[in-house]
């Protein structure tokens, strides 16, 4: 089945009951039983639901994975994940990963004594030195927030095959239409569909997808007993997004691109960074792994401070000031100040994160509008 089919059909079938093309809304929290143990397979809304189902089998299928397991937040998601490993463990970390990511790996996980160790990931082989005998799992992040570095899934897939470690993408900022992970060698694939799969900015969600049935089972017993599920709600508004991911990509994609190219030509904007520029130090492997380069991008002012990128912050019209990405609508944003407070300044600057990084979601939109308002914010 092509993408576009995919998008639109998968995981879902009409209700049995009724024959509704679109899965309802089960708003339920428990099912009526026969008979003690005698049901239709669903017993308590935190196990089973079935809007929940039609939409696990939706972002499998879409992921070329075997198993979806949903959960409340793309950092429910991430917990899960995290929660495979025991005391002891060893995970190793692109550097410049998300922040909220960050957090949860040394704030709550790291006290419990998992060992997190973050690294440059851009050149694979050198990934092997940090590998010891109690390293359970690499976390890779690509494009990378907020800088846009882009990390060869294949290349670290065949490491850590080598070195029987479990690779989990992170796979937001790409969303399943510019990259499927899975394809590419990893074992886990973990979204915010919070971002582009929902898509219209009115949705907290997050999804684990693997291949393996006893990974899975792990999962879906997470899942059950730690219980970050969402609600079924949640998970309609995200089967609803899925549908139309192919068009929204495809326009982020074109305004990716206008967009990425104004900020370069203009006078005051000393560094775009966006993996579509053929001077990109890793537009090859964004060449071979993704379908295309999105709508997510950052740049540096030649002024380079936080008053600077705060005037721009403050003077656009269209772009909304505010955290999130992947929405239908053009966001802006300043890391150093909100998706990446969290990380001290002197490590930020360190993995590139200047002062007057600003970072874009650049919605759909008409290109002419979006240029127009980023002209006027940036004088
Ligand atoms: C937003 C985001 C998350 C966290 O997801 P939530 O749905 O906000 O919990 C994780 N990773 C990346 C790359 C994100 O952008």
């Amino acid at each position: 089945m092509k993408l576009a089919t995919k998008y639109i059909h998968a995981g879902v079938e009409p209700d049995p009951s009724t024959g509704a093309i679109m899965t309802p809304i089960f708003q339920t929290s428990t099912y009526v039983q026969q008979a003690p143990g005698k049901n239709k397979g669903y017993e308590y809304a935190r196990t089973q639901n079935p809007t929940r189902h039609a939409l696990e089998k939706a972002l499998a299928a879409i992921e070329n994975g075997k198993h979806g397991i949903c959960f409340g937040s793309g950092m429910a998601a991430a917990d899960a994940v995290i929660r495979l490993l025991k005391p002891g463990d060893e995970v190793i970390c692109t550097n410049d990963l998300y922040g909220g990511s960050y957090r949860l790996f040394t704030k709550i996980f790291a006290p419990y004594g998992i060992k997190f160790h973050f690294i440059g990931m851009q050149k694979a082989p050198e990934i092997s030195k940090y590998i010891n005998e109690h390293t359970k799992l690499m976390w890779v992040e690509t494009p990378t927030n907020p800088l846009m570095n882009i990390i060869d899934i294949a290349a670290c897939a065949s490491v850590a095959k080598q070195h029987h470690v479990r690779l989990c993408v992170d796979n937001t900022f790409a969303s399943p239409y510019l990259q499927n992970p899975i394809d590419l060698g990893a074992d886990i694939v973990v979204h915010s569909a919070t971002k582009y799969l929902g898509g219209h900015s009115d949705v907290v969600h997050g999804v684990v997808i693997v291949n393996e049935d006893d990974m899975a089972e792990k999962l879906h017993f997470i899942q059950n007993s730690c219980g970050a599920v969402p609600g079924p709600h949640d998970c309609w508004l995200v089967l609803r997004g899925i549908k139309t991911l192919h068009v929204r990509m495809k326009q982020h994609c074109i305004n990716g691109e206008i967009v990425a190219h104004f900020l370069r030509n203009h006078p005051k904007v000393n560094k775009v960074y966006w993996c579509g520029f053929e001077d990109h130090p890793n537009h090859e492997i964004a060449k071979k792994q993704m379908r295309g380069y999105g709508g997510m991008m950052s740049f540096t002012l030649k002024n380079n401070s936080m008053e600077a990128a705060f005037n721009v912050l403050s003077s656009t019209k269209l772009f909304s000031l505010a955290e999130s990405l992947g929405g239908v609508e053009s966001l802006i944003g300043h890391p150093a100040s909100m998706t990446h407070a969290s990380i001290p300044r002197e490590e930020r600057i360190k993995n590139g994160l200047e002062d007057s990084l600003i970072r874009l979601s650049v919605g759909i939109e008409d290109a002419d509008d979006l240029k127009a308002d980023l002209a006027q914010a940036i004088g």
